[in-house]
């Protein structure tokens, strides 16, 4: 046949190829690890929801809803969409299982599609890890997430984010906030473009979250939000930010900071860089106290928050890592053959080792050569004189050690000091 076209990956969606998915296991593990470590549990729900989930709960007049949904009518006629981010999916499945009946602290991970113009940090596929937490109200729990996610920070490695801090208060101050809000880009109307413009009418807040640089100036002069809350909302604000101090976490407070999804309240923070260019911001997350109940469950309040993995990895150094920990080589008759049964065997005794043992021939040359490449910290190295005298070879192969010679009944003992 005809050798064919080839055909590539969608644009804005990647392969992890074999030689990254290293990193990403590596920031993974450490993620979890501190996730467990405050007593969260992890849910897994599908790539696929209603569309209707994500109107009702992202919003209808937002960036993601009108414009950068993957949705799509299946064969029996459902409306359908790629989930753009996690929180709907996980409040729903909460909803639905019962899960609000305690307090819950739950996490997720994995891809989220959205149909943005793909650049440095932004994807159409790109991957979240998020958490939930259900059934607390107090700011104490604010502080905890936040914490956590300092912690975080310290796994990967990370330093250089910067904490910024904002209260949505509760619903009736918004609402007031929103008509002084709408007075003031009313008077600057000519100078709105014309996503603001229209969004003048169905929620003016979400202007102060545009990406547009000419309206830098229109929404630094906007009024604040903090200046609008209650005595409710401001206590609990204030008692999140005595927490941040008394913790040593440094905050900027941004009053313009509103998140690009509709169902935040009171708290509001994101984590952001400078060293990523304009995508900076590494993790997003809030207060959610509406949308269980928007979403058909028993009012419960929620926070949570999201963080991009691809910004994360671009961010954390990459070390190189070794693939292997020990490469088998093996040239002769019947070494080839013995060497597989000889791997199972070390497999058994060292259970963890990740030892690659050659397959396909070739010379020693070629096969130290590949060894070296792997990674790994030794090559075992059998030949036929080798086998046939129940021996084979250990040599270091980051330290320039001369090779020893030991008895296979023995490999198990000699190898773990060297790796
Ligand atoms: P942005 O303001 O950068 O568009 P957002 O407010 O839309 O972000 P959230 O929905 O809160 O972002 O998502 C949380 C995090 O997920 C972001 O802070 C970012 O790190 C990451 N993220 C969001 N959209 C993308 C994307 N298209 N590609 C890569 N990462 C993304
Ligand atoms: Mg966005």
């Amino acid at each position: 046949m005809a050798r064919q076209t080839p055909i590539r990956a969608i644009r804005g969606m990647h392969d992890l190829l074999p030689d990254e998915s290293g990193r990403w296991q590596q920031v993974e593990d450490r993620a979890r690890a501190v996730l467990e470590g405050y007593g969260y549990q992890e849910m897994r729900t599908p790539l696929v929801e209603v569309s209707e989930l994500f109107k009702r709960s992202i919003g209808e007049v937002t960036d993601i809803v009108e414009k950068e949904m993957y949705s799509f009518e299946d064969r029996g006629g459902d409306q359908l969409s790629l989930r753009p981010e996690g929180t709907a999916s996980c409040v729903r499945a909460a909803i639905e299982h019962g899960l609000l009946d305690q307090p819950r602290r739950i996490w997720y991970r994995g891809p989220m599609f959205r149909r943005e113009r793909p650049q440095r940090g932004r994807y159409r596929q790109f991957h979240q890890i998020g958490v939930e937490v259900f059934g607390l109200s107090g700011p104490d729990i604010d502080l905890e997430v936040i914490l956590l996610t300092r912690r975080l920070w310290q796994a990967l490695g990370l330093d250089g984010l910067e904490l910024e801090l904002n209260s949505l208060g509760d619903s009736d101050e918004r609402a007031r906030y929103r008509s002084q809000l709408l007075d003031y880009l009313r008077a600057q109307e000519a100078q709105l473009d014309d996503d603001s413009r229209r969004r003048l009418e169905t929620n003016p807040l979400r202007v102060l979250d545009s990406k547009n640089p000419d309206l830098t100036e229109i929404i630094a002069g906007a009024p604040s939000l903090l200046d609008a809350l209650g005595e409710e909302s401001r206590a609990h604000f204030e008692a999140l930010c005595a927490g941040l101090e008394r913790a040593g976490i440094a905050y900027r407070i941004n009053p313009r900071l509103v998140r690009g999804l509709d169902y935040y309240n009171r708290t509001v923070f994101e984590w952001v860089t400078q060293s990523l260019g304009a995508q900076g911001t590494v993790c997003a997350g809030g207060r959610y106290d509406g949308l269980v109940e928007q979403l058909g469950g028993r009012a419960t309040p929620a926070v949570g928050f999201a963080l991009g993995l691809e910004r994360l990895i671009e961010l954390s150094a990459a070390e190189p890592l070794a693939r292997v920990d020990a490469y088998l080589i093996a040239v002769g008759e019947q070494a080839p053959a013995a060497a597989l049964q000889i791997a199972e065997r070390v497999r058994d005794a060292l259970p963890g080792i990740r030892l690659l043992c050659h397959c396909g021939g070739g010379s020693f040359k070629s096969q130290f050569k590949r060894a070296d490449r792997s990674g790994a910290r030794v090559a075992l190295v059998l030949g036929d004189d080798e086998l046939s005298a129940q021996r084979i070879g250990i040599k270091p192969l980051r330290s320039g050690e001369e090779q020893r010679d030991v008895a296979l009944s023995e490999l198990a003992e000699r190898l773990p000091p060297l790796l």
